[in-house]
């Protein structure tokens, strides 16, 4: 089955989402309350944004924590009476992770270890996770398949395969059942365009309606398996009905497509009917050339039928720019 809309869960079913003022956590709050369950969200606001919260706030299916996922007392609070955990909350960035190892460490790491640990003892269902493609580092070789991972190349990378390795232990000791979801560059709406560490997709987007030149950094040729939004949605909606014998394992979460930055380049300022010339500059540190899933792990073994393909998520990304900036 294609997409998220028919899943069926328990009637009082309970999910929290960590990271939930985010752009990713956001999202997945908004789809469990169109499904007409419930969703607590757990977030300090470090990245996340209040508008991300205030636009729920009036369901009464929806409660914010404001916390920090650093501290066990508060991840023990937010986990009682919780059926699923979708774990969103971690700072992004290889960049910026290269810049604050130990921040990275306390966040990313024993953050989800917190996590990990409030679960366990709430006796929580299923306990799904946002790791990241970046734990196949170095690996050259097309597509990305799991269980073919190279050597790392960020704090970033780290953080996410560390997390995986401490799932799988809480999976294999402790009876929690933990799913690793690796996204591919996911984008769309509320992802956030501002800042040095902004995505290419939003980041160009705004720069190109503000009659800005965007920089690409290195010579375009670069290509990533961009993943919309919705298709993510689904992934961690579906993950969560996963058998347990799948438990432990981490899945490539992706379209399985691929494209170029460059082209993506010219299909924006097309869309945006804009004549601007972009701007080169350096390729960024720890970054790779190309990268694209192989994503049968996940239709096989979670149903992951992703609905959206790049440009029908770009066209849709696009739209939701042009109104909301
Ligand atoms: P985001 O920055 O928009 O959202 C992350 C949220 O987590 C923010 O709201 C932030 O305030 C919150 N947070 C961070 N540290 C916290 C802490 N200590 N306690 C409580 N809340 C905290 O990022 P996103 O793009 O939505 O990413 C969500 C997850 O997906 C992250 O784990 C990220 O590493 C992962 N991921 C994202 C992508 C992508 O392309 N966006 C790709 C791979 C993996």
């Amino acid at each position: 089955m294609k997409g998220y809309k028919n899943l069926l869960f328990p009637k009082h079913s309970v999910f929290l989402v960590t990271g939930g003022a985010g752009f990713i956590g956001s999202n997945l709050c908004e789809a469990i309350l169109n499904l007409g369950y419930r969703v607590r969200c757990l977030d300090d606001l470090s990245t996340g944004k209040q508008t991300n919260v205030r636009m729920f706030v009036n369901n009464p299916n929806y409660k914010f924590i404001q916390g920090d996922i650093k501290d066990l007392d508060t991840c023990l609070r937010a986990c009682v009476g919780i059926d699923y955990v979708l774990h969103q909350a971690a700072w992004g960035s290889v960049p910026r992770s290269i810049e604050m190892p130990l921040f990275y460490c306390a966040n990313n790491i024993q953050g989800m270890l917190n996590m990990l640990e409030a679960a366990r003892r709430n006796n929580v269902k299923k306990f799904v996770y946002a790791s990241s493609s970046s734990v196949y580092g170095d690996e050259e070789h097309l597509p990305k398949i799991e269980g073919v991972e190279g050597n790392l190349l960020s704090p970033y990378a780290l953080t996410k395969r560390c997390d995986e390795e401490w799932a799988k232990q809480y999976s294999m000791h402790y009876n929690l059942d933990t799913y690793g979801l690796r996204y591919f560059n996911v984008f769309g709406r509320r992802q956030d365009p501002d800042g040095a560490y902004a995505a290419v997709i939003p980041k160009f987007i705004k720069q190109l309606l503000n009659d800005e030149s965007p920089t690409i950094n290195g010579d375009g040729k670069q290509s990533r398996d961009f993943t919309y939004i919705e298709n993510v949605i689904e992934a961690n909606l579906k993950a969560c009905l996963a058998p347990k014998e799948a438990a432990g394992q981490s899945f490539n979460i992706a379209y399985g497509g691929r494209e170029y930055l460059i082209d993506i380049y010219y299909s924006l300022t097309r869309a945006l009917n804009k004549n601007i010339e972009p701007l080169f500059g350096q390729n960024r540190k720890g970054d790779i050339k190309h990268s694209n899933a192989d994503i049968s792990k996940a239709r096989a073994i979670l149903g992951y039928e992703p609905e959206y393909n790049f440009e029908h998520g770009l066209n849709e990304a696009i739209e939701w720019y042009k109104t909301n900036l």
